[in-house]
């Protein structure tokens, strides 16, 4: 009797430059709600000493942990097993140790499908992403494999861009197509999805991709990665034209669910994830 247990299930993320994260407090937050003994740490590890940490949180008994820029696709190597996203997308957010084996998962493309569905479903739509980096390749590949018809990629680096088309194609019964970015760049009309996947908009309230807002009709959904702030530009501009719009915040949200899914096999409660971050947001 009277035992208390002061040995919590630890967590955490190895990311560079890390001190802006608010992951710790969303995920906490979680955890509290749940009353689960269970902390996230968050840890300054860039790629040279990624390999160290690992083997630390393996040490530590660490059920887990999530890879932020620049690790996502630098942690594969050093991984027993990887889910089939992870594997497709070739990049990783999300560990999990299991009796000493470690296992990748990506759930940033997945976070979105699943934040989208409150909306709408992928199955046989045409999709329009902005951008070709990580966020746009977990997002075409996931909404790929979930049953998009057609996937039309705008990037500024043709080369990102034609080869996330080569990989849709080869892994997905999706069709993909790549138009270069130019100024002011019109959204194809028979788009029913548009989504900014690039970095515009990230703390900035006035930033804006460069496409012809004339374009955009108001029978498509626009949405956003940008979790901060949440309302973007994009989605302020699309708003007034009576589109449909979605922010990056619960794709945030359900990517941080996910991975503490896949830690602890627990569903937890969102809601507080995501006030948590509404906190930060608005305190800025
Ligand atoms: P990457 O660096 O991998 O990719 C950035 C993309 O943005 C590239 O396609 C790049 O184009 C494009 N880009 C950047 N600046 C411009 C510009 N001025 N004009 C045109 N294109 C531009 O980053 P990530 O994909 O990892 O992240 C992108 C954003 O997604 C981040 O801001 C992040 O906050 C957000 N994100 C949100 C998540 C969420 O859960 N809500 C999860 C993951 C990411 P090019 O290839 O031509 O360089």
């Amino acid at each position: 009797a009277n035992k208390i247990n002061f040995l919590s299930d630890l967590t955490g993320s190895f990311s560079s430059p890390c001190s802006e994260n608010p992951t710790v407090r969303m995920i906490e937050a979680g955890y509290q709600k749940e009353g689960m003994n269970a902390r996230f740490i968050t840890c300054e590890v860039g790629p040279e000493k990624l390999e160290q940490a690992i083997n630390g949180a393996i040490a530590m008994g660490w059920k887990g942990f999530s890879c932020s820029l620049p690790n996502k696709q630098e942690v594969i190597q050093y991984l027993d097993e990887l889910d089939t996203s992870a594997q497709v997308i070739g990049a990783v957010n999300c560990v999990v140790i299991k009796d000493g084996k470690l296992t990748g998962y990506n759930t940033d493309g997945q976070g979105f499908i699943e934040a989208l569905s409150d909306i709408t479903s992928v199955k046989g739509k045409h999709i329009t992403l902005l951008g070709a980096g990580g966020a746009a390749r977990a997002i075409a590949v996931e909404a790929a494999l979930a049953g998009a018809k057609h996937i039309t990629l705008i990037n500024r680096n043709e080369e990102r861009g034609e080869a996330l088309v080569k990989l849709i194609e080869k892994n997905t019964d999706a069709k993909a197509s790549f138009t270069k970015w130019t100024k002011q760049v019109a959204i194809d009309s028979q788009t029913e999805i548009l989504v900014n996947a690039t970095s515009i908009g990230l703390n900035d309230e006035e930033a804006i991709p460069d496409i012809d807002l004339a374009s955009i009709d108001k029978a498509m959904i626009v949405a956003d990665v940008i979790p901060n702030p949440p309302e973007t530009k994009l989605l302020r501009e699309a708003g007034k034209k009576g589109c449909t719009t979605l922010n990056g915040l619960n794709m945030l949200v359900n990517q941080g669910a996910q991975n503490v899914y896949n830690w602890f096999g627990k569903k937890v409660d969102r809601a507080p994830m995501k006030a948590s971050l509404e906190a930060i947001f608005n305190a800025k």
